[in-house]
């Protein structure tokens, strides 16, 4: 670090100097039943050695279980009721629209990378779907060797704008298509690449969940993949720094046994009792990016506007549902989840494992599926994710992991100050 401060104070936390590069890596959908079966198979050999040699824990994280939310907790130290990212999508109370959680206005906290970087350190987050890019790098100054870009975008990077350049170029790999591993791959490549060469303090590289919703663990592509991912954390640790694997959620097979999906569509049986237009639910795994998953996750919220249904009546209709785990109006989930009031419904309503809700089937277009059964997320049933260190934790980190609670949005802490 170039700068004199010693330490970093964020929501609540306090953060040395690393002595060493420290990589956070999210990868999206990494849910721990990938990493049983890559153990399992022998086909992740780096990341065994991290969970043999470093430290590796099951953590929770934010419920709901979406990529926004998680990573903006794991990038801020902070919960959702503190960082204001409840979702990828929101119905904002104000206009009645439903809106795009992906601006950096609607992030009310500095992340991790920004406050390192005022304290005079050197950062990089790196993300696939451009979609996060610009809360990863709200507060970033990007005029003094910082950088922040996403591989979807990474044919467009200036310096003015993402504080690099001649990004293909360097990572020697063409610009990747959208729905593909290799945009996953391709922000790892770079991560390696600027590692190598900026040798920044601090670099947070986050993935993008394509395989996963596409494929179990076991399957081929997956398999692929995880020994592709693991290849290349070898590379990171290889070049000295500590790296860190968690992920923003898991993922769990939401099909029925003859493979087509096993969906709740709450708007339709909503209007059924309540009368068309009276509610309107809002699935917050919505974003641009769907074709994988059709707009289908764990945690909906369900608005009530007409005066005929009221949270109570519509919590209790939706918990009646087989597939629902838990239905709870709105200053209640906020309790239980650590989750800004004001951003959330008037009930929210979650699956089972084995369950998505949707709002009306016709607001669902499933054709991208084609005969993939449908895998996603949202729920608490996704929201155990992996918590690995390639370095072995420091006395007061191991005792504070010992005693319980791992939260993925201690990553950060833990890489940083944890590891000896
Ligand atoms: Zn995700």
């Amino acid at each position: 670090m170039a700068a004199a401060s010693e330490s970093v104070t964020l929501n609540g936390r306090h953060y040395r100097r690393p002595a060493r590069p420290v990589v956070v890596v999210c990868i999206d959908g990494g849910d721990p039943a990938y990493l049983a079966r890559g153990l399992a198979d022998g086909i992740i050999p780096n990341i065994a050695r991290f969970m043999r040699a470093g430290f590796a824990a099951t953590a929770t994280g934010t419920v709901p279980s979406f990529t926004c939310p998680n990573n903006m907790s794991i990038v801020t130290g902070a919960p959702a009721a503190v960082h204001g990212i409840s979702g990828n999508f929101y119905l904002d109370p104000a206009s009645g629209e439903a809106v795009v959680m992906t601006g950096p206005e609607l992030l009310r906290s500095a992340t991790v990378m920004a406050a390192f970087a005022d304290a005079g350190a050197k950062v990089a987050a790196i993300t696939a779907k451009d979609k996060l890019r610009r809360q990863l790098g709200k507060g970033l100054d990007l005029s003094r060797g910082n950088i922040s870009f996403s591989s979807e975008k990474a044919d467009q990077c200036t310096l003015a704008e993402n504080g690099i350049e001649g990004v293909l170029e360097r990572v020697g790999m063409p610009l990747p298509d959208m729905y593909s591993a290799d945009l996953s791959l391709f922000v790892l490549e770079a991560g390696i690449r600027i590692l190598e060469r900026e040798r920044p303090d601090l670099l947070y590289l986050s993935l993008t969940d394509y395989v996963q919703h596409k494929c179990a663990p076991g399957e081929a592509e997956a398999d692929a993949f995880y020994r592709a991912l693991d290849e290349r954390f070898g590379r990171l640790a290889a070049l000295g720094a500590v790296v860190a694997l968690t992920a923003d959620h898991g993922m769990n097979d939401k099909s029925k046994p003859d493979g087509s999906p096993n969906v709740i569509y709450l708007q339709d049986l909503l209007d059924a009792e309540f009368g068309p237009g009276d509610t309107k639910v809002i699935c917050p795994i919505t974003d641009h990016f769907v074709a994988h998953h059709g707009a289908l996750g764990g945690f909906v919220r369900v608005y009530c506007r007409g005066g005929k249904a009221t949270p109570a009546a519509v919590a209790a209709l939706a918990r009646a549902l087989p597939g629902v785990e838990a239905a709870y109006e709105k200053a209640e989930v906020a309790a239980r989840f650590e989750l800004p009031l004001d951003r959330e419904g008037d009930v929210a309503v979650i699956a089972d494992a084995g369950t998505c809700i949707g709002a009306a089937r016709a607001d669902h277009d499933l054709s991208a599926l084609a005969g993939h059964r449908l895998r996603t997320h949202g729920g608490v049933a996704e929201a155990r994710v992996p918590f690995i260190l390639s370095a072995p934790l420091n006395d007061a980190y191991a005792e504070r992991a010992a005693s319980g609670g791992l939260n993925s949005r201690d990553i950060f802490e833990f890489a940083v100050n944890g590891t000896a």
